[in-house]
């Protein structure tokens, strides 16, 4: 077969480079190209632009390639950071469906095999043994992946090209992540010998659970709390979550409308998938098989869990992961509403004043200095101290308003102002976390007068 650095996890591609001792890999200049290209191949896979790495240009190119897999084996399996393997195992897996796709049947005969799914063309469909289906599809058995939803005939399935390279892809997945135990001292000098490509490639990791978690995008997760966000990018990520978490996520999502359905795909993206235990968990919990619907625990029960990775300024101010969301829906309040509810947490009637109070940052105000801003007659954008921020709840028909207050400062003015009341907590939790920190944060705000005090009022921030 040629191109066979397009799948260097191959049989064939392994007895391309066999007899070649890791030792020698690791330390002879003689492949410090493929070295080189190994870890660029792993920050490419982590952060998902693999379609950069180019391809080989001639015979000596593609054994490069080959060798650079081999070697970015080596590094994972001393790494042990099972993120970083998930997010390589995927990516990589990807690649190769996309490049499988467009693969003659013959081709994918042969790969098939290979892989340990045995499969024969017949007409343009792949024929497999059912138990040997069942095996290459123990991750995946949701509604068409059902055996029953296939369809058998003579204890054989009948797969068309994408369904057999799907599967495929779920077997590349496992073997990626089924990395080679090193010899101790191996393991120990390509610790010590890439630890900063080692490091680096974690950060890459961390930043791409963020994008996971912004592109999933269904929920609005920039209200999700912090205990939700961590095991959420965890479970992307492929970290094998304890069972308190899992409980955590699937009820939370259950309360705000999820069904089991929905909440199933969601645990079918990260690479540790299992289906049938999942679906158990899920159907249990959500009451499609128990009959109970659980409640999505307080953040007491949380903490003592250890489900709470520690929550930020506005976890202080509610007992309940359900409260964080609400809270942070305050931009979806009606102007009229979001109005009324800042004049109520001021504790002021003046309908006038709140009235005319613009709600929303224009997104050309200019940078000034705090001594600037509070001469200019609109909006200005200023690098700011939090010399003081506070969270606060005032308690109207029944109900708390949770809002936050703080006192911003910088070198231009003698004394620190007071801002109106945040009751929009993505505008109040930069501040909260520059305060933390003793760092400077930059906001948007424009200087008011409530009765005879001078404010400001935040826009944005962050
Ligand atoms: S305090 Fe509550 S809402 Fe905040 S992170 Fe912890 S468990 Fe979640």
């Amino acid at each position: 077969m040629s191109d066979l650095w397009r799948y260097p996890f191959l049989p064939d591609a392994r007895k391309a480079v066999q007899g070649l001792e890791l030792e020698t890999l690791l330390d002879d200049p003689l492949y410090g190209e493929a070295r080189t290209l190994a870890i660029e191949r792993l920050n490419a896979a982590i952060s998902d632009r693999l379609e950069g790495l180019g391809v080989p240009v001639d015979a000596r190119d593609e054994e490069t390639y080959l060798l650079s897999f081999l070697f970015s084996r080596l590094i994972l399996s001393a790494q042990a950071d099972s993120k970083v393997i998930n997010w390589v195992a995927l990516t990589e897996a990807l690649r190769v469906e996309a490049t499988l796709n467009q693969e003659a049947a013959a081709v994918l005969v042969h790969i098939s095999g290979q892989l340990g799914v045995p499969v024969k063309l017949v007409g343009e469909s792949f024929q497999v043994d059912y138990t040997v289906y069942l095996t290459a599809t123990k991750n995946l058995r949701t509604g068409r992946w059902k055996l029953v939803n296939r369809g058998v005939a003579d204890g054989k399935v009948m797969l068309d090209q994408r369904t057999l390279v799907r599967v495929l892809r779920e077997i590349v997945v496992e073997h990626l992540q089924a990395l080679p135990e090193l010899p101790k001292d191996l393991g120990q000098k390509v610790l010590e010998r890439f630890s900063p490509d080692m490091e680096s490639m974690q950060v890459m990791a961390k930043e791409r659970e963020e994008r996971a978690l912004r592109e999933l995008g269904r929920l609005d997760f920039g209200k999700a709390p912090p205990c939700f966000a961590k095991h959420l990018t965890d479970l992307q990520a492929g970290v094998n979550l304890p069972h308190p978490a899992r409980f955590f996520l699937t009820t939370f999502l259950t309360a705000l409308g999820r069904d089991p359905e929905d909440i199933m795909e969601l645990y079918a993206t990260a690479p540790d998938f299992k289906e049938s235990v999942t679906r158990y968990q899920v159907e249990h919990i959500t009451g499609k098989i128990s009959g109970t619907e659980y409640d999505t625990p307080s953040c007491s029960s949380l903490i003592s869990q250890g489900v709470c990775p520690g929550g930020n300024a506005l976890c202080r101010e509610i007992v309940h992961p359900l409260s964080y969301y609400r809270v942070m829906a305050e931009r979806e309040k009606s102007d009229e509403i979001r109005r009324r509810r800042l004049a109520q947490a001021a504790g002021s009637d003046d309908a006038e004043f709140w009235a005319q109070l613009p709600l929303d940052s224009p997104s050309d105000a200019p940078q000034r200095s705090l001594a600037a801003a509070l001469d200019a007659d609109g909006p200005s954008r200023v690098t700011t101290q939090v010399e003081h921020f506070r969270g606060r709840h005032t308690k109207v028909d029944g109900k708390y308003i949770r809002w936050a207050s703080a006192r911003l400062v910088d070198d231009t003015v003698v004394k620190s102002l007071e801002t109106l009341p945040l009751l929009q907590w993505e505008r109040a939790l930069p501040l909260a976390h520059a305060k933390e920190r003793g760092e400077a944060v930059e906001v948007t705000l424009l200087p008011v007068k409530l009765g005879e005090q001078r404010r400001l009022h935040v826009l944005a921030a962050g």
